[in-house]
């Protein structure tokens, strides 16, 4: 499934008379580079109305994807925030929708995420960004101590606020394992507040082995 574009009636924000759009409706922001900047530069769905020169963002929904990141977002009109709370169903109806036709291809195991706005996505995409910089760091001083690199599945990092590359365990593989090869590598000096909360939840009693990819 490709980057996808629809056509809607785009509503000035100076009450201006309606007039039609074509606007990106489908993002894949794995597979169309120049898109995903657009949204990171605030450019995506800007309009100007042709009566009062004003630019604005269209504010029609849209679905942002990229598979390598686990990443699907759902972006509702600002409007709809109150109703934040109704939206919940048509999310679920949505996903399943998505998840049975339009990304039938892809194996779509992790759960939506729901922002109000472009400006929102932007926020989420520069957020993204700053992990896996961040996490690129983990991968390197865990490689410079002597570690085997592991990828965490990415939606399961996102959830637990983990870094997406952690330092394996060379014997054992439990969650203990995994803190002990994660607390060497902080002590060798690296500032990642991503890798210390995965070391202090791997330390937690009864903590679960992390889920990789
Ligand atoms: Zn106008």
């Amino acid at each position: 499934m490709r980057s996808l574009q629809n056509e809607s009636a785009a509503h000035c924000p100076q009450g201006c008379e309606a007039f039609d759009v074509t606007y990106w409706s489908l993002v894949r922001g794995d597979e169309n580079e120049d898109l995903k900047a657009a949204i990171l530069g605030g450019e995506l769905n800007l309009v100007r109305c042709p009566e009062c020169g004003t630019y604005f963002h269209h504010d029609g929904e849209i679905i942002y994807f990229d598979a390598s990141s686990e990443l699907l977002v759902f972006v509702f009109s600002p409007k709809d925030k109150p109703r934040e709370h109704e939206l919940k169903e048509k999310i679920d109806h949505d996903y399943q929708i998505i998840k049975n036709s339009l990304l039938k291809d892809v194996h779509l195991n992790y759960p939506p995420i729901s922002v109000f706005g472009l400006e929102e996505l932007q926020h989420l995409l520069h957020h993204e960004d700053e992990i896996t910089a961040e996490s690129e760091v983990v991968a390197a001083a865990a490689a410079t101590q002597g570690f085997e690199v592991a990828r965490l599945k990415p939606s399961y990092s996102r959830e637990h606020h983990f870094p997406l590359y952690i330092p394996a365990p060379a014997g054992g593989q439990t969650a203990n394992d995994y803190a002990v090869a994660a607390a060497k590598v902080l002590k060798s000096g690296l500032n990642s507040t991503l890798l210390l909360h995965f070391k202090d939840k791997m330390s937690e009693p009864n903590a679960q082995a992390p889920v990789l990819l």
